[in-house]
């Protein structure tokens, strides 16, 4: 078995390691190879006339990035990366890497992004890289626990379909047999659908597909979602459950990604406080109007820079809250006493908008009337009416974007950072 690099003191004695040749540094009778996997870098200590001639031969050929299995003794040193050692009797090559390297590992100056995602696994080998990777996995972890925990099922739904969720253009078409059909923009109609079969509270972590063609450092045109979705529950309800979750991930990531955070090279994440404001829209765009020179009307949606406006008059994750019916999707409940705005929200960081939710309409003949009111045919969306007729709890719900989520939480500047494989407008390999 070998020994994971950060498992290797000065007590370990005998060691056999495995891992990536990091740099290497001949300084004539000497040389040192420093060794890195997953949890850290070791210093390999090659005093040439005492090693087998075999392993010096091994280490002169080497290069950097090939893939190495070392064994030896294990010494303690004060000059070495964390006060150890390896002093070797056996060095063997068992991948090499071709020269020279498509981008430099090594490299403390960060490679222009197109260029790092074109040879993804050679910048996921960056301690930085791997950083949000982790992160991004203990959001994933702790958000199915939360949810767990509060009692959901976690369902899988289509991605591929047969119609819209909200009309639109920003779907990409799919061939499907005979059919015409599409990649899905959100599990919202089959969520939605599940209330009606009695789950009660369920959640979906999956791809969201979006032909928008938009190019800009927040969209993409495949990102992962998580949608959740509740039963005899109002927008309040939901929100609460949102605010928790999203404390609940920082702190799991806090608890449990603080070496690979540090080691990345970020600032450690701060914790959000709760309550989240509640900023209605109507005060929203005031906050906006009063910052940017750029009109803005009630009924206007929020443009990035009257994003940016409020976030920074806010400054702390907040909600926009009471949103126009207008510009709201169909079934988003309307409230009684003023038709005109609706149960709507959207949880905002400062940078940018992270989730968008409501209480949704459960009565048959008003969601018809609001799917017609939208200009959109109601017999195209029949499968998902359809359990609206025979009895649906009043429910509510939200979608989450995991790169969105991450982005914000580390600070990323390009949302393409948070995800291993970006599709974009231009992008479709690797
Ligand atoms: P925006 O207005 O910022 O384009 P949206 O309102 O169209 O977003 P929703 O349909 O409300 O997005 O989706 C819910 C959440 O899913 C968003 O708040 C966001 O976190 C995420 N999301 C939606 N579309 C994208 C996308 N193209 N790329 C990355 N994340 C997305
Ligand atoms: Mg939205």
């Amino acid at each position: 078995m070998r020994t994971p690099i950060e498992k290797v003191t000065p007590e370990t004695g005998h060691a056999k390691c495995v891992g990536f040749v990091h740099e290497v540094r001949d300084l004539g009778g000497l040389t040192f190879v420093l060794l890195r996997d997953r949890t850290g870098i070791l210093q390999v200590t090659v005093p040439k006339k005492k090693v087998p001639p075999e392993v010096v031969e091994a280490v002169r050929a080497v290069s950097r990035e090939s893939v190495v299995m070392v064994t030896g003794e294990v010494k303690a040193t004060e000059k070495a990366p964390g006060g150890r050692e390896l002093v070797p009797s056996t060095f063997e090559i068992l991948s090499r890497a071709e020269t020279p390297l498509p981008l430099d590992v090594a490299e403390k100056v960060p490679a222009e992004l197109d260029t790092r995602l074109d040879v993804r696994f050679l910048d996921a080998r960056r301690p930085r890289v791997a950083a949000v990777f982790q992160v991004r996995s203990a959001v994933l972890h702790e958000t199915a626990r939360y949810l767990h925990k509060h009692d959901f099922i976690q369902i899988t739904t289509p991605k591929i379909v047969a119609a819209a969720t909200e009309g639109g253009t920003e779907l990409f078409p799919i061939a499907y047999f005979e059919k015409e059909a599409f990649l899905n923009q959100s599990p919202q109609l089959y969520k939605q659908m599940m209330m009606g079969a009695g789950f009660e509270k369920v959640f979906e972590i999956g791809p969201i597909f979006r032909a928008e063609e938009h190019n800009t450092t927040r969209h993409l045109n495949e990102a992962t979602s998580i949608d959740v979705e509740v039963s005899f529950a109002d927008h309040l309800d939901v929100m609460d459950l949102l605010e928790g979750l999203v404390i609940s991930v920082y702190e799991h990531v806090a608890a449990t990604c603080g070496d690979a955070i540090e080691r990345g090279g970020f600032e450690a994440c701060r914790i959000p406080k709760a309550p989240f404001a509640r900023l209605p829209y109507a005060e929203a765009i005031e906050i906006a109007a009063s910052r940017i020179e750029e009109p803005i009307a009630f009924g206007d949606d929020l443009s990035p820079s009257a994003e940016r406006a409020i976030g920074e008059a806010m400054g702390e994750h907040y909600f926009v809250v009471d949103w126009p019916s207008s510009i709201r999707p169909y079934y988003a409940m309307p409230y009684e006493d003023d038709p005109s705005i609706c149960k709507a929200f959207d949880l905002m960081h400062p940078r940018m908008e992270l989730s968008s939710g409501a209480q949704r309409v459960h009565r048959h003949d008003q969601l018809v009337q609001q799917i017609a009111s939208k200009g959109l045919s109601p017999e195209s969306f029949e499968f998902y009416l359809r359990p609206f007729r025979y009895g649906m709890p009043p429910h509510a719900g939200w979608g989450l974007g995991v790169e969105r989520f991450v982005m914000t939480m580390l600070g990323l500047s390009n949302v393409r950072e948070a995800v291993l494989f970006p599709r974009d407008r231009h992008r479709l390999v690797p």
